[in-house]
């Protein structure tokens, strides 16, 4: 095969990115190594429920262009949804996003006297260059919610202690990090205008958004092939030369890689040097293990659509129930699915756990927090190797290092969540897809450059990618 444009990868920045050079005219081919597209913010379906990988939501933060693309494409089933969730806190529940009347009635009072206090006490804790993600967070936020959530959370999610953890993490993943901000995105609750408290969300599953840029990139003329692992990059001369799995080879004028980043780095030649190599080694991905199970009673379990639990005591970190996340006439009446999120390390005893044991932490779950019986009526277990990039503190200078490297090979960009190791959402994912489409200048097979200052400059503006929850 012989195109202008080669992607890897056929995630929401694969699949954007191949809709967008497609429509301008670029012939394009995806490589996909999955059985479907979609990549994390795929569907699929379990006892006849569409489901996602954990509680996936488009948020309004979204660039507006890209949103009205999307509306384009997804019509009256794009809905705008309210969030309704909750917060396992002090051993009660607590609505999430946050709201101030609803705190002071649910939390002990001892422990709303301690945040009141840390509020007070932020001016003299200010910390301008903290070492780590916990030393960023009790200076903003103060110790008693440190302790209570973001310090047992940040142990499920990444698997460190927050002091082993860079903070940068705190600047990515918390956008309300002192009490003021707190105040602020609770006020905005309040009033009903806020960011935090609507999402988007397709009819029919998360993953709806990610089929419906795939059927447009085929529309515009890409080939889509899923199945097919690229297992070598050949940054030669004029071409980039791909092989893959199946021995098949593809040449491309330009290379889009969305892969993860110690991936392309093992797959490429010329292979990094020694010490880029090193670093690529150095990057760690924590996994995801995900149990889908089937409650035989009458939807909804609950009228909650994600449970959040921070606690030690379990590994789950979020419960959610897809069906709440939509409305739906096609979602059934006797049955509904939920999906416990496990991260983990691949190949430890969670990931390797049965599907019996498994859903065994869950009943366990449900019942040490007060959640509704459940009446398990199957189970269905998906892992996921590479889910959230591990910020442990000096993870920056293996990343500028194997950064610089890919920036050298000549035809080739590298971006998405794993492409660039960074933590960041759907709506980023897009939005880098369209910048990288945008420096694509002309066909590239015909001579037309790669316009590598147009996408430095949307590298910095990555950079300030705040994750939301
Ligand atoms: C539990 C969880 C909850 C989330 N919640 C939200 C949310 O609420 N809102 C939100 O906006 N985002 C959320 N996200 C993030 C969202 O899923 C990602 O931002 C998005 O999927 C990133 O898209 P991507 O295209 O960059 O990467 P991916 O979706 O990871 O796609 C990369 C693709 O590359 C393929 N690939 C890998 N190696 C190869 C190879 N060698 N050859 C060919 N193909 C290969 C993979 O199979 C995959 O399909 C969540 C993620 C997780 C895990």
């Amino acid at each position: 095969m012989n195109v202008d444009l080669a992607v890897l990868g056929a995630g929401p920045a694969g699949l954007a990115a191949a809709w967008r050079a497609a429509s301008q005219g670029h012939s394009v081919a995806v490589l996909e190594r999955a059985d479907a597209v979609g990549g994390m913010a795929a569907s699929f379906t379990v006892d006849g429920v569409r489901v996602d990988h954990g509680s996936h939501r488009l948020h309004p933060s979204i660039d507006r262009r890209i949103l009205g693309d999307l509306h384009e494409l997804l019509g009256d089933d794009l809905q705008r949804r309210q969030r309704n969730g909750r917060l396992r806190v002090a051993g009660r529940w607590v609505g999430f996003p946050l709201r101030p009347a609803e705190l002071a009635r649910s939390l002990p009072p001892g422990m709303i006297a301690k945040v009141a206090r840390d509020a007070a006490g932020a001016p003299l804790r200010r910390d301008g260059n903290p070492s780590h993600y916990a030393a960023a967070l009790r200076a903003g936020l103060g110790p008693t919610l440190y302790e209570a959530l973001y310090g047992p959370y940040a142990v499920k999610l990444w698997g460190l202690p927050g002091e082993q953890i860079d903070p940068e993490q705190a600047r990515r993943r918390v956008t309300a990090d002192t009490p003021v901000k707190i105040a602020k995105r609770m006020l905005r609750v309040r009033r009903g205008t806020g960011q935090g408290r609507v999402f988007y969300y397709p009819r029919r599953g998360f993953g709806q958004i990610v089929e419906a840029l795939a059927d447009a990139a085929v529309a515009a003329g890409a080939s889509l092939r899923c199945d097919t692992e690229v297992t070598g990059i050949d940054t030669g001369d004029d071409r980039v030369e791909l092989t893959t799995a199946g021995g098949e080879r593809v040449s491309a004028g330009q290379l889009f890689s969305t892969i993860p980043l110690p991936i392309l780095g093992r797959i490429t030649t010329p292979a990094p040097d020694e010490a880029a190599l090193e670093s690529t080694a150095r990057l760690e991905f924590r996994s995801m293990v995900l149990v889908y199970l089937t409650h035989g009673g009458a939807r909804p379990w609950t009228r909650f659509d994600a449970h959040y639990l921070p606690q030690p005591g379990t590994p789950i970190t979020r419960i959610s129930e897809p069906a709440n996340y939509r409305d739906s006439s096609r979602d059934p009446h006797d049955r509904t699915v939920l999906c416990a999120e496990i991260p983990c390390d691949a190949g430890d005893s969670l990931w390797s756990s049965s599907d019996e044991e498994l859903a065994e932490l869950v009943s366990e779950a449900v019942t040490g927090c007060d959640l509704p019986p459940l009446r398990t009526a199957g189970v269905h277990v998906r892992r996921l190797r590479h889910v959230y990039p591990i910020y442990r503190t000096g993870y920056r200078d293996h990343l500028a290092g194997v950064d610089a490297w890919a920036d050298t090979l000549p035809r080739v960009t590298t971006f998405g969540r794993l492409g660039l190791f960074a933590h960041d959402n759907t709506h980023h994912a897009l939005a880098m897809a369209y910048d990288a489409v945008a420096a694509l200048r002309g066909h590239a097979a015909r001579g037309d450059s790669f316009d590598t200052e147009s996408w430095h400059a949307a590298r910095r503006r990555f950079a300030n990618h705040v994750v939301e929850d």
